[in-house]
């Protein structure tokens, strides 16, 4: 029996799209070879491609408005870096919501000045801070939509006139927000799309062409507009299965759709978490996230006793992340509203035993 994969990633998909994925790697489209025997230039893969570039387009309703989408390596700590080199050219504003966003900063430090807006360091960034303002001199504001360590979540986006940029990473396509309002979105594929190895980045290219300094070839998001993602050679499998997930996504009804049962899930393990004497979470209520929920246990005696009970339930990946402690149920779209039960089973068990 599959396990309720509650791991923070990567990565968790759907049973239909693992089963497609796996048969591509023996037989890509009935042609006895498979999707990474063939030539990344060949017309199966650039469909694939352009597919998976208009779906995530369509999805997030971007299509014929200005925007562009690229399948890039280097994972989303690479745009940390990207971002930084391709548009800060004297100044940059951030929101600082945790050890993403503290790095995203880290790296811009090196192109110029940088001002944090806010921060929530001084709480384990268990909080979104706001009443936040943003310098209207700045070349950009880059904020983190979702801090997966944490378990924090930004529900509203500031109204700037600067362009707008957001690491997505972690709850892409699991909730509608209005997605025009961003002038860069990028998410490493591993949470909510497919394997790592690919980072999706979606971008007005009238926001480049604003910094004085050289840009390496790779590293200019120029390059890669102007060749559709193909520059090098892409990361064949895992946009393949990026595709799979995202026509998944859209068969299903969409993100409004899967918003609505990420909602239900979060809301089933949330209400354990306040009614369960034995829990409780660890961020503000109103900044809870709704892919990474985080909790502890109030009495530390029990822990031995939790963890037995959860592994014997079938169920992975809950510790939280090692800065934080605790627990950590990460509900990515794929995950099944009955696993989120299996768990809130497990929860409730634990207290009748003690
Ligand atoms: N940003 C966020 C919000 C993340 O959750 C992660 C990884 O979990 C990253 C960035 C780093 O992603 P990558 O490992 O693709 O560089």
């Amino acid at each position: 029996m599959k396990k309720h994969n509650f791991s923070a990633g990567p990565c968790i998909l759907p049973e239909e799209v693992l089963q497609k994925a796996s048969e591509a790697i023996i037989n890509f489209n009935e042609d006895n070879l498979s999707l990474i025997e063939i030539s990344h230039r060949s017309k199966p893969f650039v469909d694939v491609i352009e597919k998976a570039r208009s779906l995530a387009l369509e999805l997030l309703g971007l299509e014929n408005k200005g925007y562009k989408a690229l399948f890039l390596h280097g994972g989303a700590s690479m745009e940390f870096l990207m971002v930084a080199y391709n548009l800060l050219n004297k100044k940059a504003a951030y929101l600082n919501t945790g050890t993403w966003s503290d790095k995203a900063i880290k790296e811009a430090k090196a192109f110029g000045e940088v001002i944090e807006v806010a921060s929530s360091k001084d709480k384990g960034f268990n909080y979104i801070p706001k009443g936040y303002s943003i310098p209207k001199d700045a070349d950009y504001f880059h904020c983190t939509s979702n801090n997966t360590v944490a378990g924090t979540q930004m529900k509203v986006f500031p109204e700037t006139n600067i362009p707008l940029v957001c690491d997505m990473s972690s709850d892409i396509f699991s909730r509608q927000l209005d997605f025009e309002k961003f002038d860069l979105i990028y998410a490493g594929a591993q949470k909510n799309m497919g394997p790592a190895g690919t980072t999706l980045v979606i971008l007005k290219e009238e926001i480049l062409g604003k910094v004085e300094r050289h840009i390496p070839t790779m590293l200019n998001y120029k390059t890669h507009l102007d060749k559709e993602s193909m520059f090098n050679t892409p990361a064949v499998f895992p946009i393949y299965v990026s595709m799979l997930t995202l026509q998944w996504l859209k068969d299903l009804g969409g993100i409004s759709f899967i918003e609505k049962v990420n909602e239900k899930k979060a809301a089933l393990l949330y209400g354990e978490i306040d009614r369960n004497p034995l829990f409780e979470g660890i961020v503000a209520k109103e900044d809870r996230s709704i892919m990474n929920a985080t909790f502890v246990l109030k009495d530390n005696t029990l822990t031995e006793k939790f963890d037995k009970m959860w592994q014997e339930a079938n169920i992975n990946g809950l510790h939280g992340h090692r800065s934080v402690g605790g627990y950590r149920a990460s509900m990515y779209n794929a995950l099944p509203l009955y696993s989120v039960q299996a768990l809130v089973d497990v929860m409730q068990e634990l207290e009748r035993k003690n």
